[in-house]
């Protein structure tokens, strides 16, 4: 298939973007460089540097067979501060994007979606029937891209599966995360392993959990980017399918660090610090629905596992 990769040049864009190559499609990839990396677009990708918005009609006038849209705006906290760079930078983006489709002809799309369309869950593990009351703006941004995306499936015909994302984690060989501003655990663990930081804090330890701290769904970008190609393969004109990804399994943030701790051989000093506004307790999906319906399995659930790849791939960017 020939298929166009928005946010290519990111941590999850550019892991799916290699698999997509790997797996013998014709991949190009759109990206503005604003949170992603042009040495990040895989060998074997095009890559188009531009805003969505506006290039997406030209790009995709070449005829393209599916998207894949990862580029957003996915900070939690600037969301709350700075509103409008999320509504007009994912919703608006997108909006374009599904009416280039449209006018082009391009049948499928496979959208990045995320759990925090959900907000704090009544129940868990999560499933895609839960009721979506988003706690911050990102993840209202993303839950008003999916309702846009079921009402152009159901009106256009368009093949569209949206897959909400737990927390992902670990790196594809040369693939992973390299955030200008770094927020999530496992590489900001990792960084005091490096020398980069001085100590990690913990977000509250007194959360109703086992050991206090907050117990996330650590997902391997390698099973997620795989959830994608599944999802694209199977996706039916008309219907708009959404999936939970996870691995079905909750490490608590002091287990994050464990695991940081057995992989580096570095003491990792953690200090609790108090709660972050707007985090859940607790939040582990339920990805039954992938695994039945998509043959999908989660290969890479292991912890230590995805802490190893994510250590050996900051370990490279050091010597870069
Ligand atoms: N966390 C923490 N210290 C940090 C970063 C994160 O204790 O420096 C906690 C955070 O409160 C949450 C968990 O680690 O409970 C995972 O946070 P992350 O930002 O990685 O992902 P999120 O679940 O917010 O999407």
């Amino acid at each position: 298939m020939k298929l166009l990769v928005t946010g290519g040049a990111g941590y999850v864009g550019s892991v799916c973007a290699a698999r997509l190559v790997e797996a013998g499609h014709e991949v190009v990839v759109l990206d503005d460089l604003s949170t992603g990396h042009s040495d990040a677009v895989p060998d074997g990708c095009r890559f188009v540097e531009g805003d969505i918005a506006e290039v997406a009609g030209s790009v995709l006038s070449e005829g393209f067979d599916g998207v894949l849209h990862f580029a957003a705006k996915s900070l939690v906290g600037e969301s709350m501060q700075e509103p409008g760079k999320y509504w007009y930078g994912n919703v608006v983006t997108s909006l374009r994007l599904l009416d280039a489709m449209r006018e082009h002809g391009v049948p499928k799309l496979v959208f990045s979606s995320t759990a925090a369309t959900y907000g704090e869950p009544e129940q868990v593990p999560i499933q895609e029937t839960a009721a979506t009351r988003p706690t911050n703006t990102y993840g209202a941004t993303k839950l008003a891209i999916d309702n846009a995306i079921t009402s152009y499936a159901a009106a256009h015909g368009l093949a569209a599966a949206s897959l909400r994302y737990f927390n992902v984690a670990g790196a594809y060989g040369r693939f992973g995360e390299r955030h200008a501003v770094e927020t999530h655990l496992i590489p900001i663990v990792l960084q005091v392993a490096a020398g980069q930081r001085e100590q990690v804090q913990i977000y509250g330890d007194d959360w109703p959990t086992e050991d206090g701290t907050c117990v996330r769904d650590y997902i391997h970008v390698v099973d997620l980017a795989d959830a994608h190609l599944l999802s694209l393969q199977q996706a039916v004109s008309g219907e708009h399918r959404i999936y939970n990804l996870g691995s079905g399994t909750g490490f608590s943030v002091k287990q994050v660090i464990d695991a940081c701790r057995k992989v580096t051989g570095h003491p990792i000093p953690a200090l609790v610090a108090s709660r972050r506004s707007g985090d859940p307790a607790t939040l582990v999906a339920s990805s039954d629905r992938a695994r039945n319906e998509l043959g999908w399995q989660p290969e890479r659930a292991d912890l230590v596992g995805i802490v190893q790849d994510a250590w050996d791939f900051a370990q490279a960017r050091q010597e870069v």
